[in-house]
């Protein structure tokens, strides 16, 4: 009694800066009149660790969004900031997995690895943790041809993860699987997202998906996207995202 109230967290200052922070960030194809606005402008803070879900109609914007983030493509206008903890790296999953099949699974785990200049023995040790971790350890010697979708995107996540990114861009991941291999991945990335504080940007076309996934969910426009709702989903399971701090959220 007769403490001050601490002031709405409105007003407090972030703990951290955000670990992606977009200004007004706008991309368009093509020239002149032939110019199509394909996103934006569009505001956006992830906080450190946090999961974040983008939903959207299809032709929104949302790979463009994603592509920006990960440097594959140049932003039009605007501003965008990456801030990841000690300059950890950003790595990205596509839907179609963006494995190379001329390329073992170890190979392609370990490929990350090689570009970061990680020793070749730490990396080989690093690149197989995480295919046990992804129940892959057999199958280090195998051609990902020769394996099911669900094992070829554990591949993609053990290379996108092996290198222990400050921020993970994924665009629609599982959206090929089947459902009941879905509710496993998602199962698995919470897991791995929760434990390795990841800043996360899932992009998927699902509100459930979103839904059971994000810390929050943003909701984009027809093309060109804008965020236009932001959800704090209700929560059926234990989660240690940033946002999710307060007593009821963590139970
Ligand atoms: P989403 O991932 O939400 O389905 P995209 O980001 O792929 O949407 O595309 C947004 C819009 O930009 C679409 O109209 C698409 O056709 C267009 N677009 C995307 N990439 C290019 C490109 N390289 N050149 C021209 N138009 C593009
Ligand atoms: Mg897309």
């Amino acid at each position: 009694m007769g403490e001050p109230h601490p002031p709405p967290a409105a007003h407090r200052p972030p703990d951290r800066p955000p670990a992606l922070r977009a200004r007004a960030l706008a991309r368009s194809f093509g020239r002149g009149s032939a110019a199509l606005a394909a996103l934006g402008p569009l505001d956006l803070d992830l906080a450190p660790g946090e999961f974040v879900c983008l939903v959207g109609p299809s032709g929104c914007g949302k790979s463009t969004l994603l592509r920006i983030a990960a440097g594959l493509l140049r932003p039009g206008e605007g501003e965008l900031e990456i801030r990841t903890h000690a300059g950890r790296p950003t790595s990205m999953i596509f839907q179609d997995y963006g494995i190379y099949d001329w390329k073992t699974v170890l190979a392609n785990v370990r490929f990350g690895l090689d570009i970061q200049r990680v020793p070749r023995k730490e990396a080989d040790e690093r690149a197989r943790t995480w295919l046990a971790r992804m129940g892959l350890a057999d199958f280090a010697g195998a051609y990902p041809a020769t394996l099911s979708g669900g094992m070829r995107q554990r591949v993609a996540l053990a290379r996108a993860l092996a290198v222990e990114p400050g921020l993970l861009l994924m665009d629609e991941p599982f959206a090929a699987l089947d459902a009941q291999l879905r509710t496993l991945l998602q199962d698995e990335l919470l897991g791995l997202t929760q434990t390795t504080r990841t800043t996360t940007l899932f992009v998927t076309h699902s509100l459930e998906e979103a839904l059971v996934l994000g810390d929050r969910v943003l909701v984009m426009s027809a093309r060109p996207g804008r965020i236009i709702a932001e959800r704090r989903p209700p929560f059926g399971r234990p989660r240690t995202g940033a946002v999710r701090d307060t007593p009821a959220c963590t139970a």
